[in-house]
């Protein structure tokens, strides 16, 4: 069952530039910044009451972020719904049609279990589910 939403995955071509939007002129603090090597990207987030903002910034030129860069430019990546049960949603997802990017939790960000379901069959929206880590 989904619980919230953990956090939104916002694209930028570099963390270093972008977060003096998020901190001058939101006012949120950065809670961590962390490379997830596995996923060729560099994470910041900031804390907004319950939920995150997670800027994503490419570590490499074939980095899924890199590519979503190139082909949409900075803006708004991926919505992560918590989850307290991320196989039975996947396999909920498969059963109602729903391509799947992971057919089961990958390691990410801040100790997290995610897995990612592909934008076409979300309506344009690339959706992650997670759960672990901190909430
Ligand atoms: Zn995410």
């Amino acid at each position: 069952m989904l619980k919230k939403i953990d956090h939104l995955g916002i694209a930028v071509h570099s963390i270093a530039e972008a977060r003096n939007f998020y901190e001058s002129v939101l006012g949120l603090s950065c809670e961590k910044e962390e490379e997830v090597v596995s996923q060729k990207v560099r994470t910041a987030f900031f804390v907004l009451g319950e939920t995150h903002i997670e800027l994503l910034e490419p570590t490499s030129d074939d980095s899924p972020i890199a590519k979503f860069l190139a082909s949409r430019g900075e803006g708004l990546h991926h919505v992560a719904y918590r989850s307290d049960n991320i196989d039975e949603q996947l396999q909920q997802a498969k059963k109602e049609g729903c391509k799947l990017i992971h057919e089961a939790p990958i390691s990410g960000a801040g100790g997290k279990q995610v897995a990612f379901l592909h934008p076409k069959s979300s309506h344009g929206v690339l959706t992650e589910f997670c759960s672990g880590g901190k909430q």
